[in-house]
């Protein structure tokens, strides 16, 4: 199998975002399920075509996080904004018209559909006249998915899964791209075109927010990493800064510990 690490769909042509505002904006965050509280107060903020990762051990609250970002989720206090337009009451074909996308854990995939199909669900909120050519432009770059665009999309070894996934999302023309451990199940040489694939699609200005176990990827590919932690972010700075922070070790593997920033 070839995967070819680029994909080079045009600009996003999403709804209009307010001028000045972040791309998106995290405020004092808190997400229940039940009697769990998985997010205490998270703040962050994402600025157009930067990269952010958030790495943390599981049950940190880092999936709850991109779910929230994402609509699918909704805060039990706090708030998101995208662009400056409060997310609240929003429906969820709305927050992708506003440009924001998920690759979540696991993929999703429909197995069952075609190649085909599963892009075409990427493009569903698009009016446009240009899906037909992106859809083959994404064939080009992944010849392996052209050839396969009509077999179930079941029958993909699981790094084929994954650039077919971040296709898909690709395909509503995003903002900000999200990822939910991208590297998850995969052998080394596939995570490096992944990788490879995420870093294209950044270099052009496509915003990205990565939750990783595999901090040193996602560490290569942000301009700024935060460390997460029950349901708190611990440690915030530039990778470099954290990677050498005397206390990622702790922070990374979960330990409690009170939440602060990085020097700067
Ligand atoms: P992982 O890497 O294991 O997915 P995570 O850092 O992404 O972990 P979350 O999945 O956001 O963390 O989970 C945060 C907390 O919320 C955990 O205690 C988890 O058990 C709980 N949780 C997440 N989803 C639900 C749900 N649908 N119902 C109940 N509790 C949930």
């Amino acid at each position: 199998m070839t995967l070819q690490p680029s994909l080079t769909l045009r600009s996003p042509e999403t709804a209009p975002l307010g001028q000045g505002y972040p791309l998106v904006a995290v405020r004092s965050l808190v997400i229940r399920y039940g009697s769990i509280t998985a997010l205490h107060g998270v703040d962050l903020e994402v600025n157009a075509g930067e990269a952010v990762a958030i790495v943390g051990p599981n049950g940190a609250g880092k999936t709850s996080l991109l779910s929230a970002i994402a609509g699918i989720v909704r805060p039990a206090d706090g708030s998101i904004a995208i662009g400056g337009e409060p997310l609240a009451g929003i429906a969820l074909p709305d927050v992708v018209r506003r440009g924001v996308a998920l690759v979540p854990e696991g993929r999703n995939i429909f197995g069952s559909l075609t190649v085909l199909e599963n892009l075409r669900l990427g493009a569903t909120v698009r009016s446009d006249g240009a899906v037909g050519s992106d859809i083959e432009e994404v064939f080009a770059s992944f010849p392996i998915l052209g050839q396969r665009r009509n077999q179930p999309a079941g029958q993909l070894s699981g790094g084929e899964q994954q650039m077919l996934a971040i296709a898909r999302a690709m395909l509503s023309r995003p903002r900000l791209l999200m990822l939910d451990e991208p590297s998850l199940g995969l052998a080394p040489a596939i995570v490096d075109r992944v990788y490879e694939l995420l870093q294209s699609i950044r270099a052009r200005g496509v915003a990205m927010l990565v939750v990783e176990q595999n901090a040193a990827r996602a560490f290569a590919l942000a301009d700024r990493a935060c460390v997460m932690s029950h349901g708190a972010f611990t440690l915030t700075g530039t990778p470099d800064e954290i990677a050498r922070h005397e206390r990622f070790d702790a922070a990374y593997f979960g330990v409690a510990m009170s939440a602060e920033r990085s020097p700067t």
